[in-house]
């Protein structure tokens, strides 16, 4: 096993630059997702590693091998594709069975590795069926047992869960966190599904526009995003956004907002000019009925109950203009709520980001004007 190392990669189609320049390593024995919007490349960047597209320019790393010029069935990996590929008419013991008969195995160590793959895909009791009687979560399972009993070099997942039935989703979802943890394999998972992402990954890759903007594990890439995009593109809903008015010289920089009571001040590294945004995850903003220290009043405008009984606010404060925005409470704050009228809120300053002119997040720590620097 090793790891897959892409320098430099471009795809353009026409105009369109498809895959912009990505150099990028996927660790060996982790699973790397690659996160973004539809369009983002996730899949174009996918199918160049697998040898289905062909780069523009750069080149595709296997350990210390150039495979850039290599077919798709000499670089010994495995897929898993959107829809299930499986035989139909056959059992699943035999559908994962096929594809080692033409692999020069002996008999035991083709059942050996079929056996094991059905036990690592929880497919036991559903072994003897033909796969057409599966649902087709179970087919997808299938599919990735067979890819698994080839043991390839690494496994490629392109959006393995997005069509399987609704009720099917989380069963799979878990064996396959169960099945990438047991294999410690180099595994790339392409998803738009930041739920899905966040779950099976050891790394995320966010990409936008071509680009990999950010990796990293997936409570950093949450916490800490590299810039505005990542801060809305991640969380449901995302980071809510406010511009703030930065003042004052090098050692006294002064933060005002309509959503803090008083002035706070920054430190950090340099700040150039005065065009800042703050960022703040909705489930962080504090919502109460009382008034609170660093609060100020607002309006709630609507209070809406989620899956699992959170509360989804809608809210605004005066001085903000026209812009609403929303917070996220936990369900005992929220039942202490009214459905609409004046509430308090309030920005806990350790949960701030700062964002400069370019949407690139600031490191930089907030504390109220007079108080010593927290480490
Ligand atoms: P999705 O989640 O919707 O699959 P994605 O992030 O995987 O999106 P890609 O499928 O890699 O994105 O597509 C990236 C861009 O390249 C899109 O604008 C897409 O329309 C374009 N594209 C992909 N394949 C081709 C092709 N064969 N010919 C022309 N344009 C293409």
């Amino acid at each position: 096993m090793s790891e897959i190392r892409v320098e430099q990669l471009t795809k353009t189609f026409g105009a369109l630059r498809a895959v912009d320049d990505v150099s990028f390593t996927f660790p060996n024995g982790q699973v790397t997702c690659l996160l973004g919007p539809s369009g983002c490349g996730k899949t174009t960047l996918m199918r160049i590693i697998a040898g289905l597209e062909t780069q523009t320019t750069g080149a595709v790393y296997f350990g210390d091998q150039d495979v850039s010029r290599l077919s798709p069935s000499k670089r010994n990996i495995g897929m898993v594709f959107q829809y299930p590929v499986v035989y139909r008419g056959i059992s699943v013991y035999r559908n994962i069975e096929l594809p080692l008969q033409s692999m020069k195995l002996s008999n035991a160590e083709r059942a050996r590795r079929v056996e094991d793959a059905i036990r690592l895909l929880g497919l036991s009791a559903s072994a003897n069926l033909d796969v057409s009687k599966l649902d087709n979560g179970t087919r997808q399972k299938v599919s990735v047992a067979r890819e698994v009993a080839r043991q390839p070099q690494f496994i490629l997942f392109d959006e393995p869960i997005t069509n399987v039935d609704a009720a099917s989703k989380l069963q799979l979802k878990r064996s396959l966190k169960e099945l990438t943890r047991s294999l410690s394999q180099t595994i790339v998972y392409v998803t738009h599904d930041q739920t899905e992402a966040m779950t099976l990954a050891d790394q995320i890759a966010l990409m936008e526009e071509g680009r990999i903007v950010q990796c990293a594990p997936p409570r950093e890439l949450y916490n800490h995003p590299y810039d505005r995009f990542g801060g809305w593109f991640l969380g449901n809903p995302g980071m809510v956004f406010f511009t703030a008015t930065l003042s004052g010289g090098e050692n006294h920089r002064v933060l005002e907002s309509p959503l803090f009571s008083l002035p706070v001040a920054v430190d950090g590294a340099a700040i150039a000019g005065s065009d800042i945004t703050i960022g703040i995850r909705p489930e962080h903003i504090r919502v109460s009925p009382e008034p609170l220290p660093a609060g100020v009043p607002a309006r709630l405008a609507r209070k809406t109950v989620q899956i699992g009984g959170q509360y989804l606010l809608a809210l605004d404060v005066h001085g903000l203009g026209d812009q609403g925005f929303k917070a996220k409470v936990a369900p005992t704050a929220g039942e202490h709520l009214p459905s609409s009228g004046q509430v308090n809120v309030e920005l806990p300053l350790d949960q701030v980001s700062l964002f400069d002119a370019h949407g690139i997040r600031i490191a930089a720590s907030l504390h109220p004007v007079g108080a010593p620097v927290a480490d």
